[in-house]
């Protein structure tokens, strides 16, 4: 394509409110413009992007063997009614009515949808197990929509639903799914991990993994093994075990508990500071609400509560951080909140629950306890595993060290079990004639979301952006120095004619600009291979760059040609 008649708006700058490098780089680039928050347009360079992106996917999800559908974006309130999500799924769930004041919902995710299209449509075991997926847009009001592409409100998702007779059937294709989104990402030239994940109260054992592309300004925390395949995302992280010291506790002989004046000292920072102590010398209370009811959880002071573990000890539905009247009312002091005379339930974590006599907050301003003993001074109604493992941890499969590092999720795939089959009715016969739930699993890709996941990878803020082979919107960028030149002109036009006669995908950046506009802008929009046509041109030679190695060399136009074919072909 000829540059001079694109929509290629690149920018000098990024405006201001873009703090993520991918944000930066994709507004800069001219790939995206913002219309709303969260809410994007794909120019001209980004939406070729998105569309080798999402062949990409679509080849690997064929040859999987699931089959392509699309399903509408509306969706009649009834149907999330019927599934229970419609009041459970919260503010995220963008809701509009039509003329007749029947209520919508513009679909986040289309377990319902696809369930109803399957129970409507499938009912003997003999058409399973089937695989059914689609590339769409979808709608969630998020609380913080950000980074561009990386949260948006309106965004492009791959989702795939299968539907299997039994549980092994299930786990067959849950691997399937798990090696073609291994097989995408690659393709896609991303750095990624496929890391455990919560799967909350329902997916079996192995039930749900998230692949993660490796970046900074990723909101998610990957825990892994230094020495080993161990790989979990921090909420569902757990340390392996390991051998304590015995210090020869007795709380039968333990003093009695003390008050100690600890004014101002109302954080662990504060704490151990004015006392001279370690932060695992005490113990932290944190007033939460479940479902409605206050309770104290107990973790030491070096560790951090993690609520998805909570949530899943006590089988919650809702788990948040008390509101400070919430704990007064309970009796808590914030700062110097402690167990001892509480009149609420007590979860305490496991590596409270050992012998010590511990320090912790008084409920009184200013004052915290020492000598503080589980069993004799306060008690738990619960004891768990309710922290974020640390680095002070050991992995739970080898023992060795864990490592941390930020991911994005670009991925997730989820055993569903029956939870939708059930609740929507989704039956089949089996061969005895007897009806029973369809087993589901459903799988994601944030399709839009990858190309700020992959910008965050390869990009950088003063050189630019490189894009991988097979998803770059071009594949050489053709650049004439000089439009006055007829040998230059020459030259160029026919390397044009001859790469795209090739098949191969060039931007000619034909435009009459000064030769930095040009190779500022070719930086920007990030195309791996330039050609640039210059002062040798009459001699049949160019410059030859490969932008992901840096080498770079003066061919005639058959060498030129070779390198291409060699780049594209790896
Ligand atoms: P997140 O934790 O990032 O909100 P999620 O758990 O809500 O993600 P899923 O419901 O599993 O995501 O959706 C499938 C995939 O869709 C995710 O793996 C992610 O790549 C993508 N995705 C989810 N929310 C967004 C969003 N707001 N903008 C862009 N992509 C998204
Ligand atoms: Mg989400």
């Amino acid at each position: 394509m000829r540059q001079d008649k694109l929509l290629i708006p690149t920018l000098r700058e990024a405006p201001a409110d873009a703090e993520a490098l991918s944000h930066k780089l994709l507004l800069r680039g001219g790939y995206i413009r913002q219309l709303a928050a969260g809410v994007y347009t794909y120019l001209p360079l980004g939406w070729r992007v998105l569309k080798k992106v999402s062949e990409i996917v679509r080849e690997e999800m064929d040859r999987a063997g699931a089959q392509e559908l699309l399903m509408p974006a509306m969706q009649p309130a009834e149907l999330w009614r019927e599934s229970g999500r419609y009041d459970v799924y919260g503010p995220e769930l963008i809701r509009l009515k039509d003329r007749h004041d029947r209520e919508f919902a513009l679909g986040p995710t289309h377990e319902e949808v696809i369930t109803t299209v399957v129970r409507n449509d499938v009912y003997s075991y003999r058409k399973l197990p089937m695989t059914l997926y689609q590339i769409q847009t979808k709608y969630r009001d998020e609380r913080r929509p950000r980074f561009g592409l990386l949260r948006g409100r309106e965004f492009m998702m791959k989702d795939a639903y299968s539907f299997d007779t039994d549980w092994e059937g299930l786990d067959k294709n849950y691997w399937n799914m798990y090696h073609a989104y291994e097989r995408i990402f690659t393709r896609c030239g991303l750095n990624f991990r496929a890391v455990e994940a919560d799967a909350g109260s329902i997916g079996g054992e192995g039930g749900t993994h998230e692949f993660m592309a490796l970046a900074e300004i990723g909101e998610d925390t990957i825990v892994s093994s230094v020495n080993g395949d161990y790989a979990a995302n921090l909420e569902k992280a757990v340390a392996g075990p390991r051998v304590r010291k015995d210090t020869g506790f007795d709380p039968g002989t333990a003093p009695a508990v003390e008050e100690l004046h600890t004014p101002g000292a109302s954080t662990i920072q504060q704490l151990t500071d004015s006392l001279g102590i370690q932060a695992d010398q005490l113990v932290k209370t944190m007033l939460y609400v479940v479902d409605g009811k206050t309770i104290a959880v107990l973790v030491r002071g070096d560790h951090e509560v993690n609520e998805v573990k909570l949530k899943n000890l006590l089988g919650a539905e809702n788990v948040r951080l008390a509101e400070y009247a919430e704990a007064a009312a309970a009796g808590a002091v914030t700062g110097f909140a402690g167990p001892v005379g509480l009149n609420i339930p007590i979860i305490v974590d496991e590596d409270v629950a050992v012998p010590a006599a511990w320090i912790v907050g008084a409920n009184k301003a200013d004052y915290h306890l020492k000598n503080v003993v589980l069993g004799r001074d306060f008690s738990a109604e619960r004891t768990g595993d309710v922290r974020n493992v640390t680095e002070d941890d050991v992995c739970p499969v080898t023992g060795g060290p864990l490592q941390f590092h930020r991911g994005i999720e670009v991925g997730h795939v989820f055993k569903l079990g029956t939870k939708y089959s059930e609740k929507l009715g989704a039956k089949f016969l089996d061969p005895s004639g007897k009806e029973q739930p369809m087993i589901m699993g459903c799988y994601g890709i944030g399709v839009s979301r990858i190309l700020s996941a992959v910008t965050e990878q390869r990009g950088d803020e003063a050189g630019g952006m490189v894009w991988p082979a097979e998803i770059t919107p071009y594949q050489v960028h053709l650049i004439l120095i000089s439009v006055k030149d007829t040998a230059q002109v020459e030259l160029a036009e026919a390397i044009y004619t001859r790469l795209q006669e090739a098949g191969v995908e060039v931007l000619f950046d034909d435009r009459d600009e000064r030769a930095g506009v040009k190779f500022k802008d070719a930086d920007l929009i990030g195309v791996p291979l330039r050609v640039t046509v210059g002062k040798q041109a009459g001699e049949g030679l160019v410059e030859f760059k490969n932008r992901s190695t840096g080498e770079n060399g003066v061919l005639n136009v058959d060498q030129v040609a070779e390198e291409i074919a060699k780049f594209y072909t790896k």
